[in-house]
């Protein structure tokens, strides 16, 4: 048996509905708004994918190394020595430490005497830098030796080419500090 077809269908048109309530303007200042970045589409097939930029807000204590940060505020460079008696090391360190890294013991803190003139032990050009580093590229990234330290700190050179031997003094970011250990650099000393 064939079946028939039923052609017989009506379409029905539906009734058009007569929007009768009166728009309400809402005020621009009620109205919610977007206030975040528009992403942008990376592809949409087989399916869409998007770029969302996120950023974060990283909290960081300096803890006991506070005075550090704070001396470099205002222009002093500070170094912690342990007062142990009986410990072997008897001088200072930069970066600071909270406790002796020999025998524990709590640091104490001492200030350097301005001018801070150091000595360049070793240096390198940092051309592609990672992320967060917060210095233009290229600079050039000095080790400095500094009367009295048990440590060769590492920073960076403001101007100037640096070579091996050469003498250096420290200077301080006080007008703009980024509140960070760049807020210390090296310069080449004027004779
Ligand atoms: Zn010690």
């Amino acid at each position: 048996m064939v079946k028939k077809k039923i052609q017989t269908k009506k379409k029905v048109q539906p009734k058009k509905k007569v929007q009768v309530k009166k728009k309400v303007e809402a005020k621009e200042k009620d109205k919610i708004k977007f206030i975040g970045q528009v992403t942008k589409i990376r592809q949409t097939e087989p399916r869409t994918v998007i770029e969302w930029p996120r950023s974060i807000t990283h909290i960081h204590t300096y803890g006991m190394l506070s005075p550090f940060f704070k001396g470099l505020r205002e222009g002093r460079l500070m170094a912690t020595r342990c007062p142990n008696k009986n410990c072997s090391e008897k001088r200072l360190w930069i970066p600071p430490r909270g406790h002796c890294p020999d025998c524990h013991t709590e640091m104490l803190w001492e200030t350097l005497p301005n001018p801070v003139i150091g000595k360049i032990y070793t240096f390198t050009q940092v051309v592609y830098a990672g992320i967060g580093i917060e210095l233009s590229t290229p600079y050039w990234q000095v080790d400095v030796e500094i009367p009295g330290l048990a440590t060769i700190p590492k920073s960076y050179l403001l101007y100037g080419e640096p070579s091996i031997g050469m003498k250096v003094k420290a200077e301080f970011r006080t007008k703009n500090p980024t509140n960070t250990v760049l807020d210390y650099y090296w310069v080449p000393l004027e004779k």
